[in-house]
């Protein structure tokens, strides 16, 4: 099945890419759809689900401003694909140049790349200057934007339904990614997952970008997990974490953590100067 039903009126997809994860909340007249997917044919798939299901993509929302979150396929239709204003900022700066799907290319995973449809990426509209909700005709979800792991970022809570769809934090399979060119990577990615934990108590259900849903006492795990990680980070210790090392779900974290942690040993010995 193309999408699975995790809440009332709420289903998700999961990617054979990274495991990543699209969410789709049923509307009034048609579906929002967030962080749509990535090959072409899981993008034409998740349309003729909504085609099946009488709910057009009436609107889309990107969690944050990397490639495996910004695309979408013509089959979708036309609707507004929203995006905070950090992130709109972030896309329009990487689209910005003329050979910038060339400059992309040597990051999409190579058994994946041929089929990741590029010419759509990023095409994102900021949601109105200082909205709490998404502009769309369904259940109220609320925008909790944060600075950690990219710019932009940002939750959504639909919060009727008990659903956190989280973006690229609280994964099962991924270890957190901190934003080395932000402003304060360790800090900034403590007080995002904050923000989560302020709405864990009305969660039911949780939808990561990448990996496996759960349940409130899962996100809470995760949260514990995601901290752990990041304060052994900030402190120069090695994190105990089932996500790397030799029984990792994705063999390749371990060698990602290394050069995260590399990186930012890096930036501390010569910060980036503003
Ligand atoms: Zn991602």
């Amino acid at each position: 099945m193309t999408l699975e039903p995790i809440a009332e009126g709420v289903l998700v997809h999961e990617s054979a890419c990274i495991q990543s994860r699209s969410t789709v909340v049923l509307g009034a007249t048609g579906a929002l759809v967030v962080d749509p997917g990535i090959t072409r044919a899981e993008l034409a798939a998740i349309a003729a689900a909504l085609r099946e299901l009488e709910q057009p993509a009436v609107a889309a929302f990107a969690t944050h401003p990397d490639w495996d979150h910004t695309l979408w396929h013509a089959e979708l239709g036309d609707a507004p694909r929203y995006g905070t204003a950090a992130c709109v900022a972030a896309m329009a700066q990487l689209r910005g140049g003329p050979d910038w799907q060339e400059e992309l290319a040597p990051w999409l995973p190579p058994e994946f790349a041929g089929d990741i449809p590029m010419e759509l990426l990023g095409l994102i509209t900021a949601v109105p200057d200082a909205s709490t909700h998404v502009p769309w005709d369904g259940p109220a979800v609320r925008i909790l934007e944060h600075r950690a792991h990219a710019a932009g970022h940002a939750a959504l809570f639909v919060e009727e339904r008990g659903v956190l769809v989280a973006g690229d934090m609280v994964s099962d399979v991924l270890v957190p990614f901190v934003d080395l060119g932000g402003p304060d990577p360790i800090e900034d990615y403590l007080a995002g997952l904050d923000v989560l934990e302020g709405v864990a108590d009305a969660v039911d259900v949780i939808v990561p970008g990448h990996g496996s849903t759960g349940d409130q006492a899962e996100l809470r795990a995760r949260i514990a997990l995601d901290r752990a990680y990041v304060t052994a980070l900030r402190d120069g210790r090695e994190p105990d974490d089932p996500r790397i090392g030799p029984s990792a779900p994705l063999e390749w974290m371990t060698d990602v953590h290394r050069a995260q942690t590399d990186a930012l040993a890096a930036l501390r010995a010569s910060p980036l100067v503003e």
